[in-house]
């Protein structure tokens, strides 16, 4: 079966009354026959639901959705992407120790990254995306390796293949946002990733209507070895023990679980993720191909002379999202160029069916420290684009008037 055939077919019915649509179980609680079976379903002896915040029935079908699309073990959905990033980090993190993160990060997690020195955690970033670089960072201290499939808005690519298996080498797990690529470009746990993070307010929902997050979970990295010992509890697990505790603790005593009402909404965004993907990839492609040909300077993988095209084109098979940046010089023409076009839309998001632009460096990046932004790609000229599902000739109409006016 192709990815469009299973997405739609996979897993979205309820068994019980065969409705096509997933049910909402908008419940806090869920009532037991008796004490024993109360007590059975805390002690996880016996299948059932006890609290959402815990589980909820229409959360768990989403998750085995997303599961099996990205052919992980298993998936916790939770209430933002940030809420999703900061459990799979802190689910294995302790003081004391490193990260090797790539340096074309999504400002709120770069922000996060900042905030976990309070913790005794260090971030170590890799200013060129290229395996040896990761290499001359590992320590004793590395706990993991993080990185964006395509840096948000940095854009460069990951060779995931690569560094997994320099990861593994060092006993290290590869925990990878595909947010930007979604699964359609993107499956990182078959390219050897251990650990699949999307921000589901992105392009799996689609219509900008919820925000959410799911971490999915890969069958091979043996977490039970010393190194991980915030897993001690779980090791009788073995490769499951990382998705035990991030629910058992993760998502459970942090809370961040989501709303079953945002699961429905972003499911029903689900179903229809490989047109929007194709048309948005295909659109983001026509307009960056338009914009160089008006000599913008335009940031795109799936241009011919972009660095990161021959990767791009392989691992994501011949598509290359849906974010493109542009550069003015100066922030002055940055803002002139966005105030100029007229009905695109001026909005902090990516992944929505309609066009959005942002001025990174006073919004997203505001907090960042100067390195920090630089190495994300960050500059006061730079505006990122989130290509949507328009008409062609509109989109390449408005960024035409746009060109022309600044
Ligand atoms: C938006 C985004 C996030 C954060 O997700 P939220 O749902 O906004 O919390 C994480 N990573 C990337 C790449 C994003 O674009």
């Amino acid at each position: 079966m192709k990815f469009a055939t299973e997405l739609l077919y996979s897993r979205v019915c309820d068994n019980v009354t065969g409705s096509t649509t997933l049910p909402i179980y908008q419940t806090a609680a869920y009532s037991q026959a008796t004490a024993e079976d109360m007590e059975k379903i805390f002690a996880g002896r016996k299948a059932g639901f006890a609290y959402t915040r815990i589980s909820n029935p229409t959360t768990a079908i989403f998750e085995r959705r997303l599961a099996d699309l990205e052919r992980g073990a298993g998936a916790v959905a939770f209430s933002s992407g940030m809420a999703a990033i900061s459990a799979a980090i802190l689910n294995i993190v302790e003081s004391g120790d490193e990260i090797i993160s790539s340096g074309g990060l999504f400002g709120g997690t770069s922000d996060f990254f900042r905030e976990l020195k309070s913790f005794g955690v260090k971030v170590r970033y890799v200013k060129e995306n290229r395996v040896e670089k990761f290499a001359e960072l590992i320590t004793d201290k590395t706990k993991l390796i993080y990185v964006e499939t395509i840096g948000n808005p940095k854009l460069d690519v990951t060779d995931i293949c690569a560094l997994a298996e320099l990861a593994h080498e060092n006993n290290l797990p590869l925990i990878v946002d595909s947010t930007v690529t979604t699964p359609y470009l993107v499956q990182p746990l078959d390219f050897g990733a251990d650990v699949v993070i999307h921000s589901t307010s992105k392009m799996i929902n689609g219509g900008g209507n919820s925000i959410g997050g799911v971490v999915i979970v890969g069958k091979k990295f043996r977490w039970n070895s010393k190194k991980f010992s915030k897993l001690e509890e779980f090791k009788h697990l073995g490769t499951m023990s990382y998705l035990a505790r991030l629910r058992a603790k993760m998502l459970t005593d942090f809370g961040g679980c989501p709303s079953p009402l945002n699961i429905f909404l972003t499911n029903v965004g689900l179903d229809t993720l490989a047109l929007r993907m194709e048309r948005a990839c295909d659109n983001a492609l026509a307009l960056a191909k338009y914009l160089e040909s008006k000599k913008a300077e335009v940031n795109y993988p799936g241009l011919k002379n972009n660095i990161y095209h021959d990767l791009a084109e392989t691992q994501f098979k011949n598509r290359f999202g849906t974010m493109l940046t542009l550069k003015f010089g100066t922030k002055e023409r940055a803002f002139r160029f966005i105030n100029s076009l007229s009905y695109t839309l001026k909005a902090s998001n990516i992944g929505d069916v309609r066009t959005l632009t942002i001025h990174p460096a006073s919004t997203i990046y505001k907090n960042a420290p100067e390195g920090e932004k630089l190495c994300a790609g960050v500059t006061d000229d730079l505006i990122r684009i989130n290509v949507g599902i328009e008409d062609i000739s509109d989109l390449i109409g408005d960024f035409e008037g746009a060109l022309q006016k600044i």
